[in-house]
């Protein structure tokens, strides 16, 4: 069906992974979508590039002095794109009251401002920062009640699991006969290696993902599957679960996206390519269906899906994450934050792979838990966790183990 008038986006993260391939969607339909902003932080030649080819009435980046250079040489092309800098910038273009669609792709704790304030201005908010749903959780889907967001989850697993679920499952998965989610991990680039082997790995190779490609942070997440733990959380709360109703499954091939089981029996799996444009496709035309430029899937080329336990011996973050959880109030935030900082050092240089697990329950261990009642709160614990891993970081450069 034809829109009267073409629908609105802004693109938070729009130089990342998933902004490009947002792009990359938004540019297969002109008809339908308009872009009014881009935004990046640092990467100013690549959002120059972007602005030529999409041409937004907007773009954000974090300092000043690059949004200089960037009006320089867009007004010598002659894109008219209005340049600005800063959060406030940033929080701005989430909440315009010309913009329906918000999509959230800035990665980690930064992206939790802009990503509530499209929440709090009632947007069509597609959600890839999970970062910011695991500090804000019960924050962050009180706020989408309120002022009537609709969310849809971008992250490929809570796309699938959205598309398996009835519409209305926001009254809790048991009204409904859900039994279990069933969240599909691949196991990333480190699927059957223990403990001693992963000791010795590269930032390279623990980026170098076998089915997704992805930014440096996702990446890192993904090999120590820290990123199954957030995905847990941030599954929690978007389909009102309990931690013990999301079981984690390894599936190597990465073509189930995830499953929704029921009482009755049935087992519902949403499949297709590893390729992100398909949940963000869902998300832009939800509930209609639009192409994505995805190839179809080929179930003979895939020949066989293939299931296993995840090992949380070797890999202990996914264990960390469940507890936070567990643990509730802001031990999430605390969990998040320590994570960003171990990532961070990792793909530095400064610290063994094994040592962001270390970290992440050393920093748990630390900090004290409080309930996660306001934003003030969250940030100030996000805050105080990143000052106390930087103080482990700090004993380890001088030669205490991690
Ligand atoms: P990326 O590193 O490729 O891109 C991050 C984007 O955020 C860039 O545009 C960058 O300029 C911007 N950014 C980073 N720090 C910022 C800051 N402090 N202020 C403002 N902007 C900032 O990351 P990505 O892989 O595209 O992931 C983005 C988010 O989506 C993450 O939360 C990730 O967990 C989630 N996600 C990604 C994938 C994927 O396939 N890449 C899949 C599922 C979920
Ligand atoms: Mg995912």
């Amino acid at each position: 069906t034809k829109q009267a008038s073409p629908c609105t986006v802004t693109v938070m993260g729009a130089t990342g992974s998933i902004g490009g391939s947002t792009l990359d969607v938004l540019a297969r339909h002109p008809e339908r979508y308009r872009i009014h902003a881009l935004t990046a932080r640092k990467s100013r030649e690549q959002l120059e590039v972007l602005c030529r080819l999409h041409r937004p009435s907007l773009a954000v980046i974090e300092s000043e002095v690059d949004a200089r250079w960037l009006r320089e040489q867009l007004s010598s092309a002659n894109v008219d794109t209005e340049v600005r800098s800063g959060e406030a910038a940033l929080i701005e273009v989430a909440e315009a009251s010309e913009v329906d669609v918000v999509m959230a792709a800035i990665v980690g704790a930064a992206g939790l401002l802009p990503t509530l304030a499209a929440v709090r201005a009632g947007k069509r908010v597609l959600l890839a920062n999970k970062e910011a749903l695991v500090m804000s959780g019960g924050l962050f889907m009180e706020a989408v009640d309120t002022h009537r967001a609709l969310l849809l989850p971008i992250d490929s697993e809570h796309n699938a699991i959205y598309q398996c679920l009835p519409t209305e499952h926001r009254q809790g998965l048991s009204h409904h006969g859900v039994t279990q989610l069933l969240l599909t991990a691949s196991g990333g680039p480190f699927l059957g290696w223990k403990a001693e082997q992963l000791a010795s790995v590269t930032p390279d190779q623990a980026c170098a993902h076998p089915n997704w490609s992805m930014g440096r942070k996702i990446s890192v997440d993904s090999a120590t599957l820290m990123n199954k733990g957030l995905e847990l959380i941030e599954a929690c709360w978007l389909f009102n679960a309990n931690p013990d109703q999301v079981q984690v499954v390894v599936h190597p091939q990465s073509v189930i996206h995830s499953m929704a089981a029921y009482s009755d029996g049935s087992v519902i799996a949403q499949m297709g390519n590893p390729d992100m444009r398909t949940p963000i496709a869902y998300g832009l035309a939800w509930p209609e269906r639009i192409d994505a430029g995805v190839e179809a899937l080929d179930l003979f080329q895939v020949a066989r899906l293939d299931f296993q336990a995840p090992d949380e011996e070797a890999f202990p973050c996914l264990r960390l994450a469940r507890d936070a959880m567990k643990s509730g109030g802001t031990a999430p935030v605390v969990l998040n934050a320590a994570n960003e900082v171990a990532v961070e050092a990792f793909l530095a240089g400064r610290m063994p792979f094994g040592g962001i697990a270390n970290l992440v329950q050393d920093v748990l261990e630390g900090a004290s838990v409080v309930s996660a009642g306001n934003l003030d709160i969250i940030l100030e614990e996000d805050a105080r966790a990143r000052r106390l891993a930087h103080q482990y970081l700090a004993r380890h450069d001088q030669g205490a183990g991690l």
